[in-house]
């Protein structure tokens, strides 16, 4: 199926609404109500999985195997760890992420009670004018800070505010779309796959198409955390694709205007003959595509399978450059992702 500018400008929004909507392992349903919310709008059946994850599924046109596609809603952020004596917090960190990429970063503390208290990550002795410290000290855990926009000197002030261990800490996500179809911003991991995942069901609902086989979309919750798809998929599925980022960076393939077909990530190579079928599926469709190698990296798909599901995998998903960073995509990467989703969906034998 070719996607006109207006599906892709769709998947654009999605991402957009996606990255600002807080969602972090533990808390997605903020995430997962809008996407129930979006799925509703477009006539698409859905429901919850035990585990709060999303789950369609489109009947196909053909009896056959059952195929899975899947993208987690979940991202990075921080958990309050411990009140600081001066007033500042401690935190802990929610998803993996080197701590100099969220140094300077504007947050929002969401107290149990809903309150939303705004802060700033930074290191203890921030001051270039008080120490020297802040030029070459190794970022941790136990030098690193918010510093939260209130009035406060010590533990009893920040209690006072309702802030509390455990609570959520969500990163601001500089969103930007630029006018060279760029969308920099945080959370394009996942919620790029999210959004051309619901790209590809709105592409299927306003067309009437149904898939050859039987297809699921799980919209997972816990991957970044090592979760993920391990439930939610039904037994009944043969074949599952994770939509998830391409690994952009020196030395390797894959690109922000391109889906990035992964040959191997860290738990090993993905299944041979479905890797070259969805190589076959871009030539033919003329989408553009680039088959790469992560070396650090681990997906939806290694946790369905290590928690048990019978089934071949794959790995598709637009290149983001700057992953678990200061991310950035380009819409062109967003489409192929959507074109191959349904050229895969569609019916190739
Ligand atoms: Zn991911």
């Amino acid at each position: 199926m070719r996607i006109d500018e207006k599906l892709t400008d769709y998947v654009v929004e999605q991402v957009v609404r996606l990255v600002k909507t807080p969602s972090l392992a533990g808390h997605t349903d903020a995430a997962v109500g809008y996407v129930e919310k979006e799925l509703t709008a477009m006539g698409v059946e859905h429901r919850r999985t035990g585990r709060g994850a999303l789950l369609v599924t489109l009947a196909g046109r053909d009896p056959g195997p059952q195929r899975a596609l899947t993208a987690h809603v979940d991202t990075l952020g921080a958990m309050v760890k411990e009140l600081g004596k001066d007033g500042s917090l401690l935190f802990t960190s929610v998803g993996g992420y080197a701590l100099g990429t969220v140094e300077g970063e504007y947050v929002t503390v969401e107290t149990t009670s809903g309150k939303l208290v705004r802060g700033t990550i930074l290191f203890d002795e921030p001051s270039a004018h008080v120490s020297k410290k802040v030029h070459d000290t190794k970022r941790e855990f136990e030098n690193m800070r918010i510093r939260l926009d209130a009035e406060v000197r010590d533990q009893k002030a920040v209690s006072k505010l309702g802030i509390a261990v455990g609570d959520y800490v969500h990163f601001d996500p500089r969103c930007e779309v630029t006018d060279t179809g760029f969308i920099k911003t945080r959370h394009l991991d996942d919620k790029a796959g999210v959004a051309c995942l619901l790209g590809s069901l709105k592409a299927l609902a306003d067309s009437g198409q149904r898939p050859r086989l039987t297809t699921h979309f799980l919209f997972s919750t816990s991957e970044e955390v090592g979760f993920g798809a391990s439930s939610g998929i039904p037994p009944e599925v043969t074949e599952l694709v994770a939509v998830d980022m391409g690994a952009v960076g020196k030395g390797q393939e894959s690109d922000e205007y391109s889906v990035c077909i992964c040959a191997k990530d860290s738990t090993g190579p993905f299944d041979y003959a479905l890797r070259q079928r969805l190589v076959k599926l871009c030539r033919t469709q003329k989408v553009p595509y680039k088959v790469d190698v992560y070396p650090f990296y681990g997906s939806d798909a290694a946790v369905a399978v290590r928690a048990g599901l019978d089934a071949v995998t794959g790995l598709i998903g637009p290149g983001i450059n700057a992953s678990h960073n200061l991310e950035r995509t380009h819409r062109k990467a967003l489409a192929a992702t959507v074109r191959l989703v349904l050229a895969y969906v569609a019916g190739e034998k």
